[in-house]
């Protein structure tokens, strides 16, 4: 074995690629891996970290500006520093990425710093910012390089015209912000640029925000923008952006001919994968037409011995799915086979939080399964009365004849921390009568997803009756 060959190799250190590398080694594998920017990828330098430290200071302003809800005083004018709050999001990413290089460290996984190509099947070239490039070779190959956002062709390449890369580093804030999609991105910023004082208005082309979720959770989100002064267009497109030169003005025109001004426009239309200068043809490895790395549950492409995961594969774009399938690359390449089908939850850091693990009830009804449903109002529970945050709701779906569990859905406080219970019931494939028969801690929001279970039983015993005739009607 010479310098230069490992037995596994990693191309990009986000939360698929430093997962995938810390198991390699941990399982005694010669381990190493390039990265061409910061340890911790999208997640860590531009996406899940960096925006939840943003939501954290936006949505305590918004309590503090509520507390006399609570019976709370707050004398003076309540207000916040943008620039402490960025300082403390960046210390909290340079943080986190010297934790990832002490990871590696510890666990001796060479890092390199610089940008792979593929050369061949099982040979990388690393080529650094500045110095000379260095083939590498290695028995297993993971591709774990994720994605990058799309930014509409035609838009002006402006300041003023963003995606999540600039925007959660942005040193100032808009005062008028147009947000184009109303997907995960768009309604998180939504929701944090309001309480910051932002004029916010979404954009969506589907009938509905979150549309790849279930359909309630939207719309209950939707309902809670509204009450809070965000304006939001659905089953709309923005047809023409133009950035008038130094005026510091985006004039946009919808469909249906509306003109709007603003002051800074953020596209977060989805994101696509980070593919295209990696020479994966040199391999002979496929994509498909977007550039997406098909893979077995193994996660192994069609060259053996080399695997994608993470965004790149465009089986599921969050963190926790690239973690995952980074552990399921490196047992399988290191000869422990294993097909990886793990329900994986979806979090959606507003407030009120949404989360959901399963089966929407639009995806059980596509697929023609026989489903009952059960639904709570958090508002209905002890807890959520007493922390006065009542709004939301659990909805859970059963599949009629097997009487499984197989999906969770939820909006309202603590619901990404809820969602871990679901998946952890749903990935153990219990019926719905596990899950009503489940003790739950009392008083807690989490409380909500027994009682809808309960309610998918018809069983339920915080409901009115008539809620009870009626789900056994529906099934
Ligand atoms: P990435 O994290 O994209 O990492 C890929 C790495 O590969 C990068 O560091 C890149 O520099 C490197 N790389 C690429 N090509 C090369 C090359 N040729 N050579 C060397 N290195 C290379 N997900 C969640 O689960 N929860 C959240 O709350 C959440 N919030 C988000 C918020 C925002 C604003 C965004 C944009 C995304 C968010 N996501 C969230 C999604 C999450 O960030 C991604 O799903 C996750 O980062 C994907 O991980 P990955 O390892 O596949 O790729
Ligand atoms: P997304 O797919 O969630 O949402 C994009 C939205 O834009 C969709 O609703 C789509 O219908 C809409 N859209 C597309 N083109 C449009 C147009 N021209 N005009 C109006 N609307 C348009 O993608 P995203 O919000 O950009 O996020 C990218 C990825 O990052 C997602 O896969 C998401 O899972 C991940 N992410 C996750 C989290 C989280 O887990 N909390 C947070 C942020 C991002």
């Amino acid at each position: 074995m010479t310098n230069n060959h490992f037995d596994i190799f990693v191309i990009g250190t986000g939360p698929g690629g430093y997962i995938a590398a810390l198991k390699a080694a941990q399982m005694g594998a010669r381990t190493a891996v390039v990265e061409k920017h910061h340890l911790g990828g999208t997640c860590l330098n531009y996406g899940c970290i960096p925006s939840k430290a943003l939501l954290s200071s936006a949505e305590m302003l918004h309590n503090v500006q509520h507390a006399g809800t609570w019976g709370v005083t707050v004398d003076g004018k309540i207000g916040f520093d943008w620039k402490k709050i960025t300082t403390h999001k960046n210390r909290v990413l340079r943080q986190l990425r010297g934790g990832i290089a002490g990871l590696f460290k510890g666990r001796c996984v060479t890092h390199l710093q610089g940008c792979g190509t593929f050369d061949s099947a099982g040979r990388i070239v690393v080529t650094p910012e500045d110095g000379t490039p260095q083939a590498v070779t290695a028995d297993k190959v993971i591709v774990a390089t994720g994605s990058v956002p799309m930014r509409i062709p035609d838009w002006p390449d402006d300041p003023a015209v963003c995606t999540s890369d600039e925007a959660v580093h942005w040193a100032t804030l808009p005062k008028k912000l147009l947000i184009v999609g109303g997907g995960v991105i768009g309604c998180e910023f939504a929701c944090m640029m309001q309480a910051f004082g932002v004029d916010v208005t979404v954009v969506e082309m589907l009938p509905n925000l979150l549309p790849t979720l279930d359909h309630d959770l939207g719309k209950a989100l939707m309902a809670i923008f509204k009450k809070r002064g965000i304006t939001c267009y659905l089953d709309t497109k923005v047809e023409e952006v133009d950035v008038a030169s130094g005026s510091g003005a985006v004039k946009t025109r919808l469909r249906g001919g509306e003109s709007l001004q603003f002051d800074r426009v953020l596209v977060a239309t989805g994101r696509r994968p980070n593919t295209n200068e990696l020479g994966l043809n040199n391999a002979g490895i496929q994509t498909d037409s977007h550039g997406f790395v098909p893979v077995n549950d193994q996660m192994e492409t069609n060259v053996p011995g080399h695997y994608c995961i993470g965004d790149a594969n465009g089986r599921c774009m969050l963190a926790h799915a690239a973690s995952a399938h980074g552990v399921a690359a490196v047992e399988n390449a290191l000869g422990h086979p294993k097909a990886f089908d793990s329900p994986i939850p979806s979090a959606v850091y507003t407030f009120p939080e949404v989360a959901a693990v399963g089966l929407s009830e639009q995806e059980a009804k596509e697929q023609g399964l026989p489903i009952a449903i059960g639904r709570f109002p958090i508002g209905h529970l002890g807890k959520a009365m007493a922390a006065r945050h009542p709004d939301g709701f659990v909805k859970m779906i059963r599949h009629r004849e097997t009487g499984q569990l197989i999906g969770a859905h939820m909006i309202g406080q603590n619901a990404t921390e809820c969602i871990a219970a679901a998946t952890a019931l749903l990935h153990q494939k219990v019926s719905m009568h596990d899950v009503a028969e489940t003790v739950w801690a009392h008083p807690t929001i989490s409380e909500a997803i027994k009682e809808s279970a309960e309610d998918a039983l018809c069983m339920g015993l915080h409901l009115p009756p008539r809620k009870i005739i009626r789900a056994t009607v529906g099934g």
